[in-house]
């Protein structure tokens, strides 16, 4: 065995540890599956076991399946990929329900052994499955642990069981957000909606676990739905009950993923048929509708940008191969929105961070952000009161640039002014360590020019982060033209340690995030100025995939800086003229309409910010045409605007490869999740087809849709960008 260790003791208790070797997280792979097997079989066949204890040997249960697995299954069983895949399925239910029943008599429902799973940290995915399948579930009180079934986040459902038994066990309503949302949370919290069934101290965990093996009686072996008259929890599909919560989730899930994640309406279905049957019955429905997915391009796409291409990246895909260089003392200058943030997300990586800014009132104004996130998370449990305290401690504030002398990579966030930039990095020079690094986190001006004013050009980078920094998982680390392999091996080792993934990119406008997603509001600007309805451009947008609107996004990020790039634009391209698009942001801004924060913009705010509408006087601004288009065709706008500039991009070498782009679009802006990305989406369409909609599109709206030429060579060899 090399997945699973398998140990008995005196009392006749077997532990079964899960420790995957040379991985700091088990996940599930072919093998350990098959380890697994053996080491049950052992254990309900040896007399001497009275019971077992199914736990890990690291400070985490488990982190899921190996998802590049699950996607090798598909290519492996070329002739019958079905077949294969809903065998295979049922292999690993009958383990599943094998543990269930631990040896019981199936009529009596005695003579089983007592199965429990000790969760001593993170449990997810098939970790989670696993445990449901056992007869009562241990966690330790470790806030920081997650529990959950994240599946959905990935184009999948949770199809080791998990679906069948967790709605048996809670109710397709309780269910809902674990399996729908993919919702994943602390012990105690699975613990209070009935996900797990004990939480004890760390220290307590096997002990209690051991037990309870020993004195559980015969009853509380069998579950729930394999007693004699058991219900569904809430109401099967055909009950009074049962009828509004199925008609309601449907509802639900139909107007959350618009019919673009095949996931999410196969697990409804999984449920909804699967309510109606035995639970063996239901365990192969579950199969079939998880084999439906796993065939489909969605959930494909998905997995490789999302989990196979992100875990490449996560781990430094783009490093260069230099030793590692962990940030030890972080230095922040700028310690407003930005800076602030970057501080507080380091300070809880575990790194010294000192924050400066112009007076030491505004580095503790910096810091107090820090404070009140800190503050929100003891207070909820997910920090104990020490951890709180430490991290705080980790952020000095100071107001002079000399406490920068010890830190071994120093990020600048201040005004986003070229010579305010420049002012900073003169004021380092002489100061700053040999191998020091100095970043910046301009979103638009030129590194390589920031650079000049560096004492190192080589040492020095772009990292940029994206706001909300606490929430975004991308970091666009940028190369200028002088920067060396030091710099970026330490940005990106920086980026690890944040638990953020970094993306390596070139030193072109707007980089790659920036550069894709202008467009995109552009053209929701654009349709406005056709006469076409904001209201449709809106939907057409989010029916395409995007989370949010054009409009809304502009009245997000403020249409003052929409106005202020148009015309940065303009300046730095002097044949470029003003659009519509531009013309509209100017009209809108001289009206005092300038978004969110403004509490005017495209749409209406209340006096708490919420959004209440489209504003009324777009329509008599710009009015609608009679003939609208249709939604498909404002999609397609959408999209292809923005996956022309990111091929753009990766032929002007500003992505090294297509992944980077696939990830990048959708951690960064959330283009299309469905699609698995904008190269991916093209992959899909297949590039001759997405060659002649291009010259279609650029006949009709101009040249931002001329087909790059990457575009054309890949269509004339018909290739794909992800394969290739
Ligand atoms: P901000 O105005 O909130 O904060 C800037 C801070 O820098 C202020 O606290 C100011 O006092 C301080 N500062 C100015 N000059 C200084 C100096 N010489 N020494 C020390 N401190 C000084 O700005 P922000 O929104 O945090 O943006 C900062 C940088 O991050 C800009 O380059 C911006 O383009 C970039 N950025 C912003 C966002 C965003 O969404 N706001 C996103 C990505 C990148």
């Amino acid at each position: 065995m090399t997945d699973f260790r398998y140990e008995t003791d005196d009392e006749g208790v077997a532990t079964i540890l899960w420790d995957v070797a040379g991985r700091s997280m088990n996940v599930m792979s072919l093998v350990g599956y098959a380890d697994l097997e053996v080491a049950i079989e052992t254990a309900l066949s040896d007399p001497a076991v009275r019971g077992i204890v199914l736990t890990s040997g690291k400070p985490d249960f488990a982190g899921g399946m190996d998802l590049a697995v699950l996607a090798g299954m598909k290519s492996a069983a070329l002739d019958a990929p079905a077949r294969e895949i809903f065998n295979g399925l049922m292999r690993v239910h009958h383990l599943l329900r094998r543990i269930e029943l631990a040896g019981m008599d199936p009529k009596t429902k005695t003579g089983g052994k007592p199965i429990a799973a000790a969760l001593p940290g993170t449990a997810l995915g098939i970790g989670l499955e696993l445990a449901l399948a056992c007869h009562r579930i241990f966690a330790a009180d470790r806030p920081e642990a997650r529990i959950g079934l994240p599946e959905i986040r990935v184009g999948l459902f949770p199809g080791a069981g998990g679906t069948t038994r967790l709605c048996r066990k809670l109710g397709l309503m309780p269910a809902a957000p674990v399996l729908l949302e993919g919702k994943l949370m602390p012990p105690r919290a699975a613990l209070a909606m009935g996900l797990i069934d004990e939480v004890v101290a760390p220290g307590d965990l096997l002990a209690r676990a051991r037990e309870w093996v020993l004195s559980a009686s015969a009853e509380e072996l069998v579950k729930p739905w394999d007693r004699r008259g058991w219900k569904m929890p809430g109401g099967t599909p055909y009950s009074a009950e049962g009828f509004l919560t199925f008609v309601g989730a449907s509802a639900m899930v139909t107007g959350r993923t618009l019919g673009l994640y095949p996931a999410a309406e196969a697990m409804l279905g999984a449920i909804y048929e699967g309510a109606q049957v035995d639970f063996d019955t239901a365990l192969r429905i579950e199969a079939r509708h998880f084999t439906s997915v796993l065939l489909d391009p969605v959930a494909e796409a998905m997995i490789r940008t999302l989990f196979v291409g992100k875990q490449e990246m996560d781990k430094g895909a783009a490093r260069p191969g230099l030793p590692p260089a962990p940030v030890r003392h972080l230095g922040v200058i700028g310690a407003g929105m930005m800076g602030a943030a970057i501080a507080h997300v380091a300070a809880r990586a575990g790194i010294e961070v000192t924050l400066v800014d112009t007076s030491l009132d505004a580095a503790e104004r910096g810091r107090s952000h820090a404070e009140t996130a800190l503050a929100r998370d003891a207070a909820s449990g997910r920090l104990t009161e020490a951890e709180r305290a430490a991290i705080l401690a980790r952020i000095r504030p100071a107001d002079q640039v000399a406490a920068l002398g010890d830190c071994d990579l120093v990020i600048e966030a201040v005004f986003e002014d070229p010579k305010v930039k420049a002012g900073v990095s003169r004021s380092l020079a002489g100061l700053l360590a040999p191998g020091a690094i100095l970043a910046t986190n301009t979103s638009t001006l030129p590194v390589s020019d920031l650079a000049r004013a560096a004492e190192r050009p080589a040492d020095y980078i772009g990292i940029h982060f994206f706001s909300p920094v606490e929430k975004m998982d991308l970091v666009e680390i940028i190369r200028g033209a002088e920067t060396a392999e030091p710099a970026i091996a330490k940005a990106v080792d920086f980026v690890r340690q944040l638990r953020k993934t970094p993306v390596v990119v070139g030193d072109a406008r707007f980089f790659y995030a920036n550069r894709c997603i202008i467009p995109y509001m552009n053209e929701g600007l654009r349709m406005l100025a056709e006469g076409v309805q904001p209201a449709l451009i809106e939907n057409a947008a989010r029916q395409a995939g995007m989370p949010v609107g054009p409009l809304q996004l502009i009245d997000e990020v403020s249409l003052e800086l929409g106005a202020r790039i148009a015309r940065a634009t303009r300046a730095a391209d002097e044949t470029a003229t003003a659009s519509e698009a531009d013309t509209i942001l100017f009209e809108m801004v001289e009206a005092g309409r300038l978004g969110r924060k403004a509490g005017r913009g495209f749409y209406d705010y209340d006096a708490a910010g919420k959004r209440t509408g489209l504003w009324p006087g777009l329509a008599a601004d710009y009015p609608a045409t009679e003939d609208q288009p249709r939604p498909e065709t404002l999609g397609a706008r959408f999209l292809f605007v923005q996956a022309l500039e990111a091929v753009r991009a990766l032929e002007e070498g500003v992505l090294a490869e297509a992944r980077d782009g696939d990830v990048a679009a959708v951690l960064g802006w959330g283009f299309a999740p469905w699609s698995g990305g904008p190269f991916s989406w093209l992959d899909r369409l297949g590039a001759p087809t997405a060659l002649a909609t291009c010259e279609a599109l650029a006949l009709e709206h101009g040249p931002r849709f001329s087909p790059p030429q990457a575009l054309r060579d890949m269509a004339a060899r018909d290739g794909s960008f992800r394969s290739a």
